[in-house]
């Protein structure tokens, strides 16, 4: 039996992505995916346009992806099938875009201290009227020759801890979680391996996000270690959450988010799709 691809985490150029809307659902569809999310970060401007190249080859998902704040960290909270017109999700939006633009000429303002001037002018040039984040931020620095990779521009200045980490502008996990309840939707823990989190700390972010009214995490975020993903089943049956899986898709030439690259989930998960049947 073949099984259906599932891709529930993806980017386009509406937050840091590459591709159009349009140019992700054809790759997606080449790929052979028959179910794509479409999670920016913090917006949903591209869901339209992916609903109409759908063009019923594909099933798309109305997805975001929230930045939020637990105990001092970053952490990112999908929102699933969700009405993209809801006022309270709206709103929430609204408020994510004006903090990213504040956090951008704080970013831009930190790294002037440390030598590097123009890059809040440089990084707008690459973000174009999607939303602003560190990604056009390490661009600007790896093509003024501050550094030589993206990787190298988070780890020197944009990373957790550096310079240009400003994260004191978003929302708890709480509020993020109920916007995305206002819309209708499911709230999905984003790569939970990610965080760099003890089992200690992972369970207690677990306990506030099911307190929340979170309902999934992510199983599988691109290609990942067996073992990730063995410890991601358990902590979802330990919480009564239901699981999801996604690239994390970007751009191409990235084989450990390659679009639609996570082909099944273990079978001891209950799937976020088999709830919307
Ligand atoms: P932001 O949403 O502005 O906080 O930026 C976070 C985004 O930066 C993530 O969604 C990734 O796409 C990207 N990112 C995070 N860490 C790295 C890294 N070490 N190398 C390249 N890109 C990264
Ligand atoms: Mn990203
Ligand atoms: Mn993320
Ligand atoms: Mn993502």
């Amino acid at each position: 039996m073949t099984h259906s691809i599932y891709d529930l985490h993806t980017h386009s150029h509406c937050s840091d992505g590459e591709l159009t809307p349009t140019a992700l659902v054809e790759a997606a569809k080449a790929r052979g995916v028959s179910v794509l999310g479409l999670t920016d970060h913090d917006t949903v401007a591209g869901v339209s346009e992916a609903y109409d190249a759908a063009n019923g080859d594909i099933d798309i998902v109305a997805g975001i992806e929230l930045s939020c704040l637990w105990k001092g960290r970053n952490i990112h909270i999908v929102g699933l099938n969700i009405d993209i017109e809801n006022p309270v999700l709206s709103a929430g939006i609204e408020q994510q875009g004006k903090a990213r633009v504040d956090r951008a000429a704080e970013i831009a303002r930190r790294l002037t201290l440390k030598g590097i001037d123009g890059a809040l002018e440089g990084a707008r040039g690459y973000s174009g009227n999607g939303i602003i984040g560190r990604p056009h931020f390490a661009r600007y620095l790896v093509d003024n020759g501050h550094v030589k990779t993206m990787a190298q521009a988070f780890k020197q200045y944009l990373g957790t801890g550096k310079v240009g980490d400003v994260k004191q502008c978003w929302p708890s996990i709480d509020t993020a979680i109920a916007w995305i309840m206002a819309a209708g939707g499911t709230a999905v823990l984003a790569h939970p391996d990610k965080y760099g989190l003890t089992r200690t700390k992972l369970y207690s972010l677990l306990e506030a996000f099911v307190t929340a009214g979170g309902g999934a995490i992510e199983v599988v975020n691109g290609v990942q270690d067996n073992n990730v993903t063995l410890k991601l089943v358990r902590a979802a049956n330990d919480f009564n959450l239901l699981a999801s899986c996604g690239s994390d898709f970007h751009r191409e030439g990235q084989p450990w988010q390659a679009l639609g690259c996570c082909r099944e989930l273990p079978e001891q998960c209950n799937a976020i799709w088999d709830s919307w049947l």
